[in-house]
């Protein structure tokens, strides 16, 4: 009984990746076959697991194993497992689809990237998975049953636009994939993939460790005669790599493992192996990667070591292993002691899981921390690519802050050249100088450039420039580093020179500027009432005549855009404006106040003094249109 064919039409964005598969974006296309049997793999795991935990189950998994094929009559390749399989509406959404994250980002880039190693790297990343069948074949045929069902589904496209898709009876559960493959072509990269040789070769290289036999037939002795034929052989170890000891795995052996489970087309940067003897035992195996994925920053981002049960696959992105801010690191954790039923729930709550992920979790800011100690250079590379995601570990995870604080790198006006660590900055710090001081903004130049700036470079003070948007935050919640709090320089009162206070002369100016500004200052905050809190002297600026600074707790206006960007309801914020008492600008203004103090032209003066004062620090006018108009007449009128 076969219920007709049916014609479907691959999903946009997956004919757009067939498209980049098929037209060699990979120039090593072995790999297909690592791809193929890692989801034959993922199949017999997910049935194994199933028949541990659902008793209703009836198959037999007592030969598990993958079986490779080579008919060269007909110039096939078949990877055949007898694991989950699929139903037709699996085949449908997991074969017909790109369900990955980043699909449509990662198309946009390549797009871009006219230059072919670049676009392979990108590609390299993210990993084709199924798809990299059309690389060497120009039709594929998925023969499919899923456990638990009687009705099999055949699917088989040529790659291009369409697929079909009907019933078949009689399949064995689990999944047969035939690739019809396309003639070797040593220019093309296309192998010789029926030679015997050649299939050992790629199943040594890329899939020793996969767990279950991956078996084919021996050829037949070539006219000898001798009754070799049909026996299969074995090609795998099938040795975890995380359960050998580490003396024993090589660096080509972690860096394989490494690619094949990140999808990563490059060596990882950091290899931690490790086993847990005593009450809970496990083994990890947990890799720091060189490069950061596409998709590290989007919502969907998922955390990357998988869970392992005694050699038992449980789950992907085990999330409650490790924390959002090391979501980029993968690997394996193979626990000894839990229940193959365990719930992700479960894990986020067992004591013993939080245990393993604290101790998991020190180890890898260890590995971190040896990167920087050891391999300043290789550490710069990594910082670059991972910083900003291990900063939100300062706001996320309170136990690991002073670890965290030492890994900082952060760019400072010490040095334009060159980033600082915290410890560095400390190192530096000027005698009397209690706080570590930083300033936030868009970009480097936006914050060297700042008014609030001034008086601390005329001074001599170190300043961390810090552009990042976690910054924002973990900069203004993180006690201390090392006892020394940290204190924006855009916030507050400043008093470089707390010495001065006891000087005769200073206090005597000091007092003669408030009589001199008695006036103009309260004027000031009710001309911009709208816009400011209060208006004060400064003792920050040396060369600007203005600056807008916040309370010590005010949140900073980037903040204040990221909260509103999300959606957060905030109560309307103002900040206060400082003027600088020696500016001449400031001074004929205070003047001219006091000849006359109805001058329309000082309102004018007063709002084209704030708006430059917001522009200074890269903030947006509330009306910029209004601002060019005062501008241009006042220009007028000067000339
Ligand atoms: P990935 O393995 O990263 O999920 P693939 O493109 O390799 O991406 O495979 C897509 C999905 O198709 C798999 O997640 C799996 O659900 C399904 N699939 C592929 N091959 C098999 C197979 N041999 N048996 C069962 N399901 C499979
Ligand atoms: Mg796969």
């Amino acid at each position: 009984m076969s219920s007709g064919t049916e014609t479907l039409e691959f999903q946009a964005e997956t004919r757009q990746l067939l498209q980049l598969v098929i037209h060699s974006i990979y120039s090593n296309k072995d790999i297909f076959l690592r791809e193929l049997i890692s989801n034959a793999s993922d199949a017999l795991d997910k049935l194994r697991l199933e028949s541990l935990t659902d008793s209703t189950l009836d198959v037999d998994t007592s030969d598990l194993h993958i079986t490779l094929e080579a008919d060269q009559e007909q110039r096939t390749l078949t990877v055949r497992d007898n694991g989950i399989g699929m139903t037709r509406d699996e085949v449908v959404e997991l074969i017909g689809t790109v369900a990955k994250s980043g699909t449509a980002g990662l198309l946009e880039k390549i797009k871009e990237s006219k230059d072919a190693a670049a676009a392979q790297s990108l590609i390299g990343q993210f990993g084709v998975g199924f798809y990299s069948a059309f690389m060497v074949a120009d039709r594929v045929t998925l023969r499919t049953r899923r456990a638990g069902t009687e009705e099999g589904t055949l699917w088989e496209s040529q790659g291009e636009g369409t697929y079909t898709v009907q019933a078949v009876d009689g399949l064995p559960v689990g999944t047969s994939v035939t690739l019809h493959l396309r003639p070797a072509d040593s220019e093309d990269g296309l192998a010789d993939y029926l030679a015997g040789w050649k299939i050992r070769q790629i199943v040594k290289q890329y899939s020793d460790f996969i767990r279950w036999p991956i078996r084919m037939e021996r050829e037949q002795g070539a006219g000898d005669g001798e009754e070799t034929a049909g026996e299969p052989e074995t090609l795998n170890s099938m040795k975890a790599l995380w359960a050998r000891p580490r003396n024993e795995v090589s660096e080509a052996e972690y860096s394989e493992f490494y690619q094949q489970i990140s999808h990563d087309w490059q060596a990882p940067a950091e290899t931690i192996h490790m086993r847990a003897e005593g009450t809970f035992e496990y083994e990890a195996l947990l890799f720091l990667p060189a490069q950061a994925p596409l998709d590290l920053y989007s919502p969907g981002a998922k955390p990357g070591v998988q869970l392992y049960v005694k050699r038992v696959f449980i789950m992907d992105d085990c999330d409650a292993l490790m924390p959002n801010y090391l979501r980029f690191v993968k690997g394996v954790v193979d626990a000894h002691d839990l229940s193959l039923n365990i719930s992700r729930e479960i894990l986020q709550h067992d004591r013993q899981i939080q245990g393993v992920r604290r101790h998991l979790v020190k180890k890898v800011l260890r590995a971190v921390k040896d990167m920087q100690t050891n391999n300043s250079e290789g550490y710069e590379a990594f910082w670059g690519q991972f910083g900003r995601v291990l900063k939100e570990g300062l706001v996320e995870d309170r136990d690991n802050t002073d670890a965290l604080l030492e890994l900082v790198s952060a760019a400072s006006t010490h040095d334009p050249e060159k980033t600082t660590t915290l410890r560095e900055y400390v190192a530096r710090m000027k005698d009397g100088q209690e706080a570590i001081y930083y300033l936030t903004g868009e970009n480097r130049a936006v914050v060297e450039n700042s008014p609030h700036m001034e008086a601390f470079t005329a001074k001599g003070y170190e300043v961390l420039i810090l552009t990042d948007p976690v910054d924002e935050i973990w900069a203004a919640q993180v006690p201390a580093f090392d006892g020394h709090r940290f204190q924006s320089i855009a916030k507050g009162q400043v008093d470089l020179d707390p010495t001065d206070d006891g000087d005769a002369q200073a206090q005597a100016d000091k007092a003669q500027r408030e009589k001199d500004f008695a006036d103009l200052l309260p004027w000031l905050e009710t001309t911009l009432s709208e816009h400011v809190k209060q208006v004060r002297l400064s003792t920050r600026l040396t060369t600007s005549a203005a600056c807008i600074v916040g309370d010590t707790h005010d949140i900073t206006p980037t903040l204040e855009k990221m909260y509103r960007a999300m959606g957060q309801e905030l109560p309307p914020f103002k900040r206060i404006l400082e003027l600088n008492p020696t500016h001449p600008l400031i001074t004929s203004l205070r003047q001219a106040h006091a000849a006359n103090a109805d001058e329309p032209a000082l309102v004018q003066t007063a709002e084209l003094i704030y708006g430059s004062a917001l522009l200074a620090e890269g903030g947006d006018l509330p009306d910029p249109a209004r601002f060019t108009r005062l501008l241009t007449e006042r220009l007028t009128h000067s000339l």
